[in-house]
């Protein structure tokens, strides 16, 4: 198994909190990682640090082996959707430009097309990117992420404020890029059930890593997951 991210007792501390606590795990090719935790549990500060937006942490990351204070080159390789962006409607670009904007190479430009059909938003083409639904501008945002040929995905929580139809299709295309496309996809969300159905491999984050494993050994674990569920309702209470 090819180890292609390394994270190891990874710490971030802000001046009111510790974020993350010496939380290490690693990501083999082709994993399809769930990365489990209410809000709070530091997953977009973890994310935020592999994407090297963060550089204040203790502990080393590395993806393909290498350390990545020591070289960007690794971005390339990843493609990455973060939360889902609103669009003011009028925001004058369409869903070509917004991917267009993430190409790397201009000689690649069959690649935006390519993308396009895959997500099914092909026929959005030439609309602009605020007409679109959540789910359609989801879709745009993962074709963006798509564009230059990525080894690995990296999704924050992409799924709020889409409708259900949407949300399925969703899953869908995510499951069809890790199986037929071996994209490693890295995703961290809120739906336990979702997280089950799609991800072989679950971390469970508050802070400090409280399970990584294979989905299975999570989901069959009783205890585990009415910690988590216990977990997730005080963080709910907390806010309400
Ligand atoms: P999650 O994405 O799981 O909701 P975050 O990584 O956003 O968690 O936040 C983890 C903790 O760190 C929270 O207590 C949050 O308030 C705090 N935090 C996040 N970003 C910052 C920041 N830039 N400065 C100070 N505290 C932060």
């Amino acid at each position: 198994m090819l180890k292609i991210v390394e994270i190891d007792h990874l710490t971030v501390k802000y001046p009111d909190v510790k974020a993350l606590d010496e939380v290490s795990f690693s990501v083999n090719k082709g994993d399809f990682l769930g990365i489990i935790g209410p809000n709070g549990a530091g997953k977009s500060t973890l994310f935020a640090s592999m994407l090297g937006l963060n550089t204040k942490y203790e502990g080393s990351i590395k993806f393909f082996g290498q350390d990545i204070r020591k070289s960007k080159d690794y971005l390339k390789q990843i493609g990455y959707v973060p939360q889902k962006p609103i669009f003011e409607k009028n925001f004058p670009a369409t869903v070509k430009d917004i991917v267009h904007m993430s190409l790397r190479d201009e000689s690649n430009k069959n690649k935006i097309d390519e993308v396009l059909q895959q997500l099914w938003i092909h026929e959005l083409g030439n609309r602009r990117i605020g007409e679109l639904s959540g789910g359609q501008q989801q879709r745009v945002f993962i074709a963006k992420a798509l564009v230059n040929d990525p080894q690995i995905l990296i999704l924050d929580e992409p799924v709020t404020g889409i409708d259900q139809q949407s949300i399925e299709l969703f899953y869908s295309i995510l499951r069809e890029l890790n199986s037929k496309q071996k994209i490693t996809i890295i995703w961290s969300s809120h739906d336990l059930d979702a997280v089950n159905q799609l991800a072989n491999h679950v971390a469970c984050l508050n802070r400090t890593l409280f399970f990584h494993g294979v989905s299975d050994e999570f989901f069959e674990n009783d205890e585990l997951v009415k910690q988590y569920s216990e977990a997730s309702m005080q963080e709910h209470m907390h806010h309400h």
